[in-house]
């Protein structure tokens, strides 16, 4: 099959004008200018006309089972008060009202664009009842043992029985050790070790708040309080920040999708600049203006050369769970990211996070075939901007080579 539109947008060169994807098997053979695809490639001639065809976008942090809470929680005063409050409304939710609110999710991530997502996955009991996911899935299964140890034993039949039972899903499976407050340094070590042997991409939430930093850096706060009335061992806080903390312990490290970073300290910037590899951050703008967090670093982020990818979070501190809204508020706080930065955190960046340079984020040959179109009648190097002010559901979409 050929797709034809009036402008392609490839994210591994300029937007062109007149052009065309070939598609065949799931994977895309083919991308350039019209006259050239058409020469070269065979098939049915699907013509977009007046739009701009893309690669799907990819939501690089999102908790689907919350779905239904959109507006249940006012913004609260602390971030342990938000907490309890989505503690309390989930022991109220029954296994049916997860499966709903997982299927509401993949609705409205498809809805606004959306072909992959990093799913952290807290009830991974419910998945044999789900049905195929409608979009590319990375299962994050959410790994918490303030009260149980996981055993390795544990972790192994969740993550492996799980996966091999299911090859003909889209996605991939990960693991989220929840966040260095809610899992154990052992479980971290765990998860590293499962991780680099089965090649499972891993990821946590890191310095979310100022909690967080005042429970590692001070022993203090609410966050410091409520752990402790739990029984968590505190012993390693007091030291250093939280990020200093899980970077300098070997919990977390390049290679990890690193959701937050809200808090960053100095000397977490330096811990950074010190620790050669891939760092990927997952900022979520809209989650983070909910909970009214600092200023995210961007300039410092990014003169470290990090790569940032964009999130949702969930719908407890979020009202959309559309990528072209967190491009929107991430532009409003940081006007001087282009659109085209702004979109490459939805695409090229969670791409390479993942280890999916060249398949996913991109069109180029080989790359799975999953796109969008949306209605752009401007001249092509006006395509980015044109992206990121989108406003409207995406009403056409290519998963993996089937329009759906
Ligand atoms: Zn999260």
């Amino acid at each position: 099959m050929i797709l034809r539109a009036q402008t392609v947008v490839t994210l591994n060169g300029p937007p062109l004008r007149d052009g065309a994807v070939a598609v065949h098997g799931g994977r895309i053979t083919a991308v350039g200018p019209f006259e050239t695809v058409a020469r070269q490639s065979s098939g049915e001639v699907v013509d977009l006309g007046e739009q701009i065809l893309m690669p799907g976008l990819i939501n690089a942090h999102c908790h689907l089972d919350y779905t239904t809470m959109r507006h249940s929680i006012n913004p609260p005063a602390s971030f342990t008060g938000w907490i309890s409050r989505i503690n309390a409304l989930k022991r109220q939710m029954t296994d049916d009202d997860y499966l709903q609110a997982i299927a509401l999710g993949f609705e409205e991530l498809r809805r606004w664009g959306t072909t992959t997502v990093c799913n952290l996955e807290a009830f991974p009991e419910l998945l044999p009842k789900l049905p195929p996911p409608p979009i590319r899935t990375w299962w994050f299964l959410e790994l918490i043992d303030l009260r149980s140890r996981v055993t390795s034993e544990a972790l192994m039949q969740g993550a492996l029985s799980f996966f091999e039972s299911r090859p003909d899903w889209l996605g991939g499976f990960g693991l989220n050790p929840h966040a260095p407050y809610t899992a154990s340094a052992e479980l971290f070590r765990l998860c590293n070790a499962c991780g680099s042997r089965f090649g499972m991409p891993l990821t946590t939430h890191i310095a979310e708040s100022a909690e967080e930093e005042a429970m590692f850096a001070r022993r203090e706060g609410d966050l410091f309080e409520f752990l402790s009335k739990l029984g968590r061992p505190m012993n390693d806080c007091g030291q250093r920040s939280s990020f200093a903390n899980a970077v300098e312990g070997g919990l977390i490290g390049p290679g990890w999708l690193l959701a937050h970073a809200n808090e960053l300290e100095e000397p977490d910037f330096a811990l950074i600049a010190a620790t050669p590899g891939d760092w990927h951050l997952v900022h979520c703008p809209q989650s983070h203006a909910y909970f009214k967090h600092r200023p995210f670093a961007w300039k410092r982020l990014e003169t470290l050369g990090v790569g940032i990818s964009l999130g949702t979070d969930s719908l407890a501190s979020n009202d959309s769970l559309s990528l072209f809204s967190e491009m929107q508020a991430a532009q409003q706080a940081a006007p001087w990211l282009t659109s085209e930065t702004l979109l490459r955190m939805v695409t090229t960046h969670p791409a390479k996070a993942l280890g999916k340079v060249g398949e996913l984020g991109e069109l180029r040959p080989g790359a799975h075939a999953d796109l969008i179109a949306l209605p752009f009648a401007g001249d092509a190097p006006r395509a980015y901007d044109a992206i990121l002010n989108n406003r409207s559901p995406i009403e056409w979409m290519m998963l993996d080579g089937n329009i759906v």
